[in-house]
């Protein structure tokens, strides 16, 4: 059973360490990051402690 960190909301579902019913991530942190040279909007950024669900 994956403990929610109330500190960290998340909508994405298909991530590994995403709660499932609640919308929070289960780690006690992430990093964040960008795939552009220079971000400018929040389309631009990233979370790199992302997991692929299919994985596990
Ligand atoms: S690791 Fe990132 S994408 Fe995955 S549940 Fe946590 S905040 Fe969301």
């Amino acid at each position: 059973m994956k403990h929610p960190n109330k500190s960290i909301q998340c909508s994405v579902e298909q991530c590994a360490y995403h709660c499932g019913d609640c919308n929070y991530c289960s780690l006690d942190t992430v990093q964040i990051g960008t795939h552009e040279s220079n971000p400018s909007q929040e389309q631009c950024t990233d979370c790199l402690s992302f997991d692929a669900r299919t994985r596990y």
